[in-house]
């Protein structure tokens, strides 16, 4: 089976975590507290943190939004990218106060004095840059020239943004092309790949509630990581904000580009189960979200293809009629009863990653 060969891109730092290159995709998600609100904005980072969050974005509307940056910065591990629109002076005190990126287009604070400001102080703190063109928000001019929202007109928004940033000599930034449709959004990365090797944000924007949102997502950003496109991503979800950084870690799995935490195989289940599967897994899943190593349990109904499966597990369970079979590396090892299947895979994989 051929690895997905990823497209070269330039890297850039965001804060200590690298975007591009050879750097892992990194899994991005958003808080959706007022940012001034202190204690709320770090307790939402510190759940997203917990399920494996690289990167998180605040909003800044406004200049409290700004300064609360420089405390919550000081009391998370990951770095913030500041969400700034229109006022350039909002991402000149964000970059000040902590934030590690500024989510800002050259193209909407107005005058290129405007933008070197904006530019010199990302120099200044060290801060990169996201360029996030939008479909919903595309300018006027582009509009008139396409007719309507389409790739190639943001592409072209994109090209010339970044060439904004480059005429004050800064390529310290990454670009987004999203879209809340999401063959439109994967024509535009697709262009927008093939036109610069700046690294890219992937996103399907607006894409729903937890379910929509995933399929959506998962085809979108999908196709676009099976070409080898994308170097961080975000999967906007209307739903807690654990999820969206839960289902970016599955997508990246199921294309085995990067893996984290425990990977459960599993069979939809039918007559033939053995114990109640759909109970043991919602139980599974639940006891070991805050396990960040990779590790693949087989949670099967019955032999059928359990066996199969439990063999390139760490661990497995594979219903019988009586009594079910645990596996350990893909070997039965012991007769488990039902109402030990989740006590017992839990304390293997403690174990193991205590070892
Ligand atoms: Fe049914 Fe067994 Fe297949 Fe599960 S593994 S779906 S219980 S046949």
């Amino acid at each position: 089976m051929e690895k997905i060969v990823r497209r070269k891109s330039r890297q850039i730092m965001v804060g200590k975590v690298a975007v591009g290159g050879d750097a892992p995709i990194s899994v991005q998600s958003m808080t959706n507290t007022l940012t001034s609100d202190v204690k709320a904005t770090v307790e939402q980072i510190k759940r997203q943190e917990a399920v494996g969050c690289d990167i998180t974005r605040c909003s800044c509307p406004d200049k409290d939004s700004a300064y609360a940056l420089k405390e919550i910065t000081k009391q998370v591990n990951i770095p913030i990218v500041a969400d700034i629109h229109f006022d350039y002076r909002l991402g000149i005190l964000a970059a000040e106060n902590g934030a590690a990126c500024l989510r800002i287009n050259p193209g909407n604070i107005g005058s290129s004095d405007r933008v070197k400001e904006v530019v010199k102080a990302a120099k200044d703190y060290g801060c990169s840059i996201r360029i996030g063109v939008n479909g919903g928000s595309l300018d006027k001019r582009l509009l008139e020239k396409y007719g309507e929202p389409c790739a190639d007109a943001m592409v072209e928004s994109a090209l010339e943004q970044a060439k904004m940033l480059e005429d004050n000599d800064f390529r310290e930034f990454k670009i987004s092309v999203k879209s809340s449709n999401t063959l439109m959004m994967i024509d535009a990365y697709r262009k927008l790949a093939a036109a610069c090797d700046y690294p890219l944000h992937l996103g399907v924007t607006e894409a729903g509630g937890l379910r929509t949102g995933t399929v959506k997502s998962a085809l979108g950003i999908g196709a676009l990581l099976m070409d080898g496109i994308g170097d961080t991503l975000r999967v906007s979800l209307t739903a807690d904000v654990e999820e969206e950084v839960k289902v970016g870690y599955e997508i990246l799995k199921a294309l085995d580009l990067r893996h984290r935490g425990v990977r459960i195989i599993s069979c939809p289940t039918c007559a033939r189960r053995g114990y109640d599967v759909q109970k043991t897994v919602e139980e599974l899943e639940r006891r070991l979200s805050h396990i960040s190593q990779p590790l693949t349990l087989a949670v099967m109904g019955c032999v059928v293809n359990g066996p199969g499966e439990a063999a390139h597990a760490d661990f497995g369970v594979c219903g019988g009629h009586d009594e079910n079979m645990l596996f350990i590396k893909g070997k039965p090892a012991r007769k488990v009863k039902d109402e030990d299947i989740v006590d017992e895979l839990v304390k293997l994989v403690e174990e193991k990653i205590s070892a």
